[in-house]
């Protein structure tokens, strides 16, 4: 392929999260495609929601932690220039939501780290490895040193 149209960064918020985010802004801008970012949040328990379940980042819902993941990934999306209709908050596992989205999404290239908040040990972290075990779409894992 040497072209994408639609390019969506996983957003781990670990420490190289900004190595993974600069290249997928590099290639969005090489490809003048589209970029989209996606959060899964896999950190807080919300007892009344499925896995699966879109949050709207335009609601207050009036649950503290939330209101501070939202802020978050508004930040990153802000950052990178981001279009507020592509920034994706996910309640569930990332293993699950990841692929998903960019096939709903029609995502062409899916952008991870190697490793992020899980798996410094392994060779790649089990999110990376999932998402390109998944994905029907291309997928590039940015190598993370120190890892
Ligand atoms: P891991 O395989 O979990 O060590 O993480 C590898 C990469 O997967 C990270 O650098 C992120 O790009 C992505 N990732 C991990 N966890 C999440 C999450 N909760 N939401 C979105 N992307 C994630």
């Amino acid at each position: 392929m040497d072209s994408y149209q639609h390019i969506l960064l996983a957003v781990d918020y670990s420490e190289q999260g900004d190595v993974v985010a600069g290249k997928a802004q590099e290639l969005a801008k090489k490809y003048q495609a589209k970029l989209s970012i996606i959060h899964v949040l896999d950190n807080i328990s919300m007892p009344d929601t499925t896995y699966g379940t879109v949050i709207p980042l335009d609601q207050d819902s009036g649950y503290g932690l939330l209101e501070t993941e939202k802020n978050r990934l508004m930040q990153v999306g802000d950052q990178l220039g981001v279009a507020q209709a592509n920034r994706w908050l996910i309640w569930g596992s990332p293993k699950q939501e990841i692929v998903p989205l960019a096939e709903q999404q029609q995502v062409d290239l899916i952008v991870i780290g190697s490793h992020g908040r899980h798996g410094l040990a392994l060779l790649l972290g089990s999110t990376a490895n999932s998402v390109l075990h998944h994905a029907r779409c291309d997928v590039m894992a940015v190598r993370l040193l120190n890892a």
